[in-house]
């Protein structure tokens, strides 16, 4: 019988009562390794009851104390990173050097929140008026929780509550049901760096325990990352209850190649933009864009050759540079897709279906389609899979036009040796995180991570400065001291005097 994958609530990993199970594959072959428990509305109550009982006491802990546990937390961590790799390797299918990248990017968000101090210092203005004194100052929200994807089951999670607990709020993750393995390292990395019971919680589940979140009166704001039809869900069903919510949503990236841009450059970018981590990559590029026929000709001619050696394999395998998908239905979905852009017209330059080798496991080719246009569903709907489309651009005009139409806005890249069209690009461009001459411009920690229209719904985006505000309430007060009151009550408006 498959093992199965627990709840993690006040300090305990906890059996689910519920009777409903989901199934935990390894993508790399195909085989059901546990079952992990769907939480009821009954435990995900049971985990934010927990994480109630601690949040007074952890918000009123000196912020410093609680950065030197984060602290203690990086380090082991760091220490154990092989441990935390390979179990998103064996449920998620990415490369074991891919799935350290999204550890150590996520850990980056850990070495921010260790400046928590720092960061939570207020403003003080003295003498506002005669002998009166304002401050303001940032305290934590209480219970917060998160709702994370598949596709970085470490890095996404850490976005969220480094931040969040560093700022003093007690925290419930939902992770993804299809690699749930990770955040259970995460929560017992953090109680061994002395974590108070009760601060990080763990529950599994589906809409049932997504939706006990979000109707739980004492959960205060829900960070969500994922796609945009349950983003959008997620961010009008948080408001409507009157919770704080940042929802990040879906995809759809594209990359400019100028005339002027070094090919070989902008070839090798896609590459790892398009393919890496088998395109499930909420910042990958799914979109090229060279400008000009000549362009477009010299591009696919060097990229077809690159497509077909990559090496595709398990993710345990050294040599593989792209793993599986994560699941049997997600496989399906992309060569669905596929088969749609053939039956559309686009050209298949390179057919990732034609993968006979590693049977048993979710793998396919890289796939590469010239001559897209922006009606067929492989431009408007986000694949999320090894499948790169090139869309002809007459000129840089048009080329940004159809991004800036685009429904998302998460990412994009300009490849050019031109800095008046690269500085024109990212002024213009209605995209929230832009790359000049880097293909996957995901911001650094001490930056925030967001993107514009539906891929981001909500005032916030993750990390950074942005987190600190997300994670916080402004406090402003303003004091006066006796010798003020003792002159007795006023009855007008006060003004500065
Ligand atoms: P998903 O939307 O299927 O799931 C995300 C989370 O929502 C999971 O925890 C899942 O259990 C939960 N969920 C699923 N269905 C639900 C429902 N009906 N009601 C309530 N909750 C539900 O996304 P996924 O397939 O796990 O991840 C891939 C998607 O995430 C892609 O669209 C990708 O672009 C996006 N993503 C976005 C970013 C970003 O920063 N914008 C980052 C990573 C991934």
């Amino acid at each position: 019988m498959a093992s199965e994958i627990r709840h993690y609530i006040g300090g305990q990993l906890v059996a689910g009562r519920s009777g409903r199970t989901s199934p935990v594959f390894n993508p790399a072959t195909g085989e059901q390794t546990a079952a992990v428990s769907l939480a009821s509305t009954a435990e995900v109550n049971a985990a934010v009851a927990a994480a109630r009982a601690a949040a007074e006491s952890w918000g009123d802990t000196p912020s410093l104390r609680r950065a030197r546990i984060l602290n203690r937390f990086l380090r082991i961590a760091e220490d154990r990173i092989d441990e935390l790799a390979a179990v998103i390797t064996s449920e998620h299918g990415k490369t074991l050097s891919d799935a350290k990248g999204e550890i150590q990017r996520g850990l980056e968000v850990v070495e921010f929140a260790v400046g928590a101090p720092q960061l939570l210092k207020g403003e003080v203005s003295e003498n506002v008026g005669t002998r009166v004194d304002s401050f303001g100052v940032r305290q934590p929200l209480g219970v917060v929780a998160g709702i994370t994807p598949f596709n970085f089951p470490a890095m996404v999670p850490m976005w969220m509550f480094p931040v969040a607990l560093a700022c003093g709020n007690t925290f419930i993750l939902k992770p993804s049901e299809r690699d749930p393995s990770a955040s259970l390292i995460i929560a017992q990395w953090l109680a061994e760096a002395g974590l108070p019971t009760g601060v990080f919680n763990v529950v599994h589940g589906d809409k049932e325990a997504v939706d006990a979140l979000l109707l739980n009166p004492d959960v205060e704001a829900i960070s969500f990352v994922g796609s945009t039809p349950i983003a959008r869900y997620i961010y009008s069903t948080a408001t409507s209850t009157g919770k704080r919510c940042q929802a990040l949503g879906g995809a759809k990236n594209h990359m400019v190649v100028m005339p002027d841009a070094d090919l070989d450059q902008a070839v090798d970018a896609l590459m790892g933009a398009a393919y890496g981590s088998a395109g499930e990559r909420c910042m990958a590029i799914s979109i090229a864009v060279p400008i000009g026929e000549k362009t477009a000709d010299a591009l696919i001619a060097k990229l077809e050759p690159k497509i077909r050696l990559l090496k595709i394999g398990s993710g345990f395998n050294e040599e593989s540079e792209m793993g599986p998908l994560v699941t049997r239905q997600h496989l399906d979905k992309v060569r669905g897709y596929i088969d749609s852009g053939v039956a559309e017209g686009a050209k298949l330059v390179v057919d990732g279906r034609d993968l006979r080798s590693n049977e048993g496991g979710y793998f396919i080719g890289g796939t590469l389609f010239d001559r897209v246009t922006t009606d067929m569903k492989i431009y408007k709907e986000e694949i999320f899979g090894p499948v790169l489309g090139v869309v002809r651009s007459p000129d840089y005009a048009t080329a940004a036009k159809m991004i800036n139409n685009n429904e998302y806005g998460n990412g994009t890249a300009i490849f050019t040796q031109n800095g008046d069209v690269a500085r024109e690009f990212a002024h213009r461009i209605r995209v929230g995180m832009v790359g000049i001459n880097v293909p996957i411009p995901v911001p650094v920690a001490f930056h925030s991570f967001g993107g514009w229209k539906a891929s981001l719904f909500g005032d916030h985006s993750m990390h950074g400065p942005e987190g600190v505000r997300f994670y916080t309430r402004l406090k402003t007060v303003t004091s006066r001291w006796p010798t003020s009151i003792a002159q007795g009550p006023e009855f007008v408006m006060p003004t500065m005097k």
